[in-house]
């Protein structure tokens, strides 16, 4: 840790840091408190009750009942889980309503089961509109009688786009449809009640609020059907095989307790970090552009295109000022290829390959955000001096044959 250089991290919804508090819950587990939460003598059963409050600081977060809290190892598999069990409760029917901008444990999921069925289960994409928001209607007009379940994310971790769950669960509700919402990167961040709520399932990961990483929760909506993913033991009230990650599990609880404590500074110190952020960029550097709606967005996300560069450049010169984001665009395998978040929004081809996300969390500070705040423009000008396309665009002339981007 020692010769570890300051970093200045913004990409709070690739994953978050472990709260010291939370580390500090969950030590006496990894050290003499090693009994198994199922066992009848008292060494295990003390274990037990900690699960117990875990399970209580998951539920109370989201306005949940304790039992309605299934531990899984992570957000995927909570995602898998929910999708995969409304499935099994409607055998019957073979229809699914995602959207086109889901995070790929819910989008490779749906294609997964559609070509492993043999297209037996058909899968409705809804399309966004330039915000990265749904059209309601389109969505009604995609529930039939046919539809087993509606999966339909929260907040979007690329943009922070947040969809109108709670209402469209509603709709599903009326049709007898079942609704699952990955809400990763909406908990903690947006307060959210399930007493007064009609959604069925709702995913939860610990890393992005955090905890740590491989554990995750399910609520379940009380008597809503449901079937285990993993089979075996009777633990999670056989709703999930496999014995508890204990510690992880007690790091969850301690951080959904913080996460409640911290949703008003998460809405307003965070928030206004963010926007300084945001509006310090897109006032001081040209062919700068917002990616997704304004104000129906997660207080820590911002997602902007630099037009004219490669995001996967600005990362490398960010990331020599210890500065940590993520981009819209992944060139590792060659090929670039942009969101397919951004793709659906139809953000223009030089915009897509230049976005950029910073995402914060209650540890950043605003001598930080000033710091980006000062870097980018330089970082960005430089790059441009280099780019064919900026030079084309602006000066008239190409210079430098650049690259070739092939996209579909
Ligand atoms: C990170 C993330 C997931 C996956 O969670 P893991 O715990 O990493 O499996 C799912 N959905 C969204 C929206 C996410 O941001």
């Amino acid at each position: 840790m020692a010769d570890q250089p300051p970093v200045i991290y913004l990409d709070n919804n690739a994953t978050t840091k472990v709260d010291p508090a939370v580390l500090e819950a969950m030590l006496p587990y990894f050290g003499e408190l090693y009994g198994n939460p199922s066992s009848m003598h008292s060494f295990g059963g003390q274990v037990g009750r900690t699960l117990a409050t875990a399970r209580q600081q998951v539920a109370s977060l989201i306005g949940a009942t304790a039992e309605e809290i299934v531990f899984t190892s992570c957000g995927t598999e909570s995602d898998s889980t929910a999708i995969l069990a409304a499935l099994q409760a409607f055998p019957e029917k073979r229809h699914i309503v995602t959207t086109r901008v889901e995070h790929p444990a819910v989008k490779h999921l749906c294609e997964h089961l559609d070509r492993l069925t043999g297209h037996k289960h058909r899968v409705t994409k809804l399309p966004v509109d330039r915000d990265g928001l749904l059209d309601l209607e389109q969505y009604e007009a995609a529930l039939n009688d046919d539809t087993a379940v509606v999966s339909v994310m929260w907040a979007n971790n690329e943009t922070g786009v947040l969809f109108p769950v709670e209402e469209m669960a509603k709709i599903a509700k009326s049709r007898g449809v079942l609704f699952h919402t990955d809400a990763v990167q909406a908990v903690g961040k947006i307060p959210i009640n399930m007493a007064e709520s009609a959604i069925d399932l709702l995913s939860i990961s610990g890393h992005k609020l955090h905890a740590p990483k491989g554990v995750g929760a399910l609520y379940v909506r009380k008597g809503a059907p449901f079937a285990p993913l993993i089979i075996g033991g009777h633990q999670e009230k056989g709703r999930r095989g496999g014995t508890e990650n204990v510690t992880s599990i007690i790091g969850l609880g301690q951080a959904c307790e913080l996460a409640a404590a911290r949703l008003e500074e998460e809405n307003s110190r965070v928030r206004q970090l963010r926007d300084k952020l945001e509006e310090g960029l897109l006032s001081q550097i040209p062919n700068a552009i917002l990616n997704g709606h304004k104000e129906q967005r997660l207080p820590n996300t911002t997602n902007i295109s630099f037009e004219y560069v490669e995001g996967e450049s600005i990362l490398l010169h960010l990331d020599q000022y210890g500065i940590c984001a993520s981009s819209g665009s992944a060139c590792t395998s060659g090929s670039l290829e942009p969101s397919h978040v951004l793709r659906a929004m139809g953000v223009p081809f030089t915009a897509a390959h230049g976005s950029v996300r910073l995402s914060l969390s209650v540890f950043n500070t605003e001598e930080e955000i000033d710091y980006v705040i000062a870097k980018m423009p330089g970082i960005i000008a430089k790059l441009r001096e280099m780019s064919p396309f900026w030079q084309s665009s602006h000066q008239g002339s190409v210079g430098g044959t650049g690259c070739r981007c092939e996209c579909s």
